[in-house]
């Protein structure tokens, strides 16, 4: 393929990829630009295998890299489960930082790759080379760290090191030494020290970094992860000379960063706070709604036939799933009552937390999974207004988001966060197996309040209790 047709198929799949962005913006064009994504990478590939910069001899590393790559993701694409793929995807963003190491100091040592390089153009490449390797370490351990929190291999709670900010800011000044000394480097031999040196201190970072945020502030570090993996990918593009590498990484990378200051907004949350970490620090602390610190009122258990009993009476419901949903996998089960239910001229609706689940957009995909109509699925802001006028909210699977804690204790670690106020409407019903606490470790002071009852049980077996009692 000659340089020019390799820069066009470029050029189209950069555009493919921005319009799959913004087809991923919204529910009803997701598919759409997903599939405008599929086409894009695919186009990239074949431009990238192809291209000018490929020898016959790298084609059949890379094949043979593809195939190792390729079998492994049809494999856990297959194998792993739905409540699973958020730290699927921590894992994936790992591999993108140790990719981004990896090209950094094969670049560096690859005499070929700084040849015909002036002095200044040597600078520029070593600068490439050194924030890449900074950023693909920090962004490999600091995910690898994430995926051991999200998959419960080790604890949510924030570690609190003593002086960690000093630490912190120490291994920068650090990181800025060794960064000079790089440059001035006379041989690859003479660099290669200061480049291990940063190396480490970026992966302690990351690990820091990860481990001292609280476990109701890991939707943030998720959308933050993904960010890092976008610009470790384009620092990659910049050591390879790739364009779409630089272009595509910049794209993850900002729509990452977007992703994460919406994340923070909805959680109530300033940025630099979250990386400052410790929020959820109080993790597991009965939250206390009365003055003897126990939550006040009692805990009014319901049968799935009363359920049903007060949902054909209603006259206007709303469903709040959360991550209890995904794992019962009662998706489908949920949409076969919103159906009869709307069949029976219930009116019907779904109030979907920005964070709920364990993943930005959980929630939707398994609505659109199950195939909700997607004009009754209301984001948290459009829908908060309408719990006084409802008669009946079902809670399935959720807690943190529908705490009223969040709103009443400023005490409580998630003080501050927006949730859904399901409390104001007639009846709410919360579906769950027992009186365990949430995410954020936190107890719900919702479970006591006198107009909500509990349905305790698995939600799809639950569930499929109501819909029998429904139909009967
Ligand atoms: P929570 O984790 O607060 O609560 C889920 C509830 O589901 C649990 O209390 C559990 O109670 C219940 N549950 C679990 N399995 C089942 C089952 N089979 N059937 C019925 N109930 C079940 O989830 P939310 O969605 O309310 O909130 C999300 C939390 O996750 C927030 O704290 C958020 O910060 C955090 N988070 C979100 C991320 C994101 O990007 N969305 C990423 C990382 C963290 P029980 O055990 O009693 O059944």
């Amino acid at each position: 393929m000659s340089e020019t047709l390799a820069t066009a198929s470029y050029i189209g799949a950069t555009i493919l990829f921005i319009l799959c962005l913004g087809g991923l913006s919204n529910a009803e064009t997701s598919r759409r630009g997903n599939l405008y994504g599929i086409i894009g990478m695919a186009l990239a590939v074949v431009a990238t295998i192809f291209g000018p910069h490929v020898s016959a001899a790298g084609l059949a590393w890379i094949i043979a890299a593809m195939l190792v790559g390729g079998s492994v993701g049809i494999y856990a694409s297959r194998t792993v489960q739905m409540t699973q793929m958020p730290e699927l995807v921590a894992l994936m963003h790992s591999m993108v930082g140790l990719a981004a190491m990896l090209v950094g100091f094969a670049n560096y040592i690859d005499p070929a790759a700084s040849a015909n390089l002036g002095s200044a153009e040597k600078s520029i490449h070593e600068m490439e080379i050194y924030l890449g390797i900074l950023i693909g370490a920090v962004t490999f351990s600091g995910s690898v760290i994430a995926f051991l929190k999200l998959s419960a291999r080790i604890g949510g709670k924030p570690v609190m090191l003593p002086g960690r900010h000093w630490m912190n800011l120490t291994g920068l000044l650090v990181v800025i030494y060794f960064g000079a000394r790089f440059l001035h480097a006379e041989t690859v031999a003479d660099g290669m020290m200061p480049l291990i040196v940063m190396t480490v201190i970026a992966l302690l970072f990351g690990v820091h970094m990860v481990m001292a945020i609280g476990g109701a502030d890991m939707p943030v570090v998720v959308s933050m992860l993904n960010s890092y993996s976008g610009w470790a990918a384009a620092a990659t593009g910049f050591m390879l000379s790739n364009d779409l590498l630089i272009v595509t990484g910049a794209l993850v990378g900002s729509s990452g960063a977007i992703l994460s200051y919406i994340m923070c907004q909805a959680m109530n949350r300033s940025f630099v706070s979250v990386i400052a970490g410790g929020f959820g620090s109080d993790g597991g602390k009965t939250v206390s709604s009365s003055a003897s610190g126990e939550p006040a009122g009692e805990v009014v258990p319901i049968s799935a036939n009363e359920t049903a009993e007060l949902l054909r009476e209603a006259r206007s419901v709303i469903i709040v799933p959360g991550y209890g949903m995904a794992v019962a996998q009662a998706q489908h089960t949920v949409n076969e009552i919103t159906r009869h239910l709307r069949e029976k001229g219930v009116k019907v609706r779904f109030g979907i937390h920005p964070v709920a689940g364990r993943m930005p957009g959980h929630m939707n995909v398994l609505l659109a999974e199950a195939k909700v109509p997607y004009d009754i699925v209301f984001e948290m802001d459009e829908i908060n207004d309408d719990f006084p006028t409802t008669d009946v909210v079902m809670v399935i699977g959720a807690n943190d988001i529908v705490n009223p804690a969040a709103q009443d204790d400023p005490g409580s670690p998630i003080a501050g966060m927006p949730v859904l106020e399901v409390w104001k409407a007639k009846t709410s019903i919360v579906m769950k197996r027992s009186m365990a606490s949430g995410y954020a470790g936190v107890d719900n002071p919702l479970f006591y309040k006198e107009n909500n009852r509990m349905l305790f049980g698995d939600a799809k077996k639950m569930l499929d209790e109501v819909l029998v009692a429904l139909k009967s």
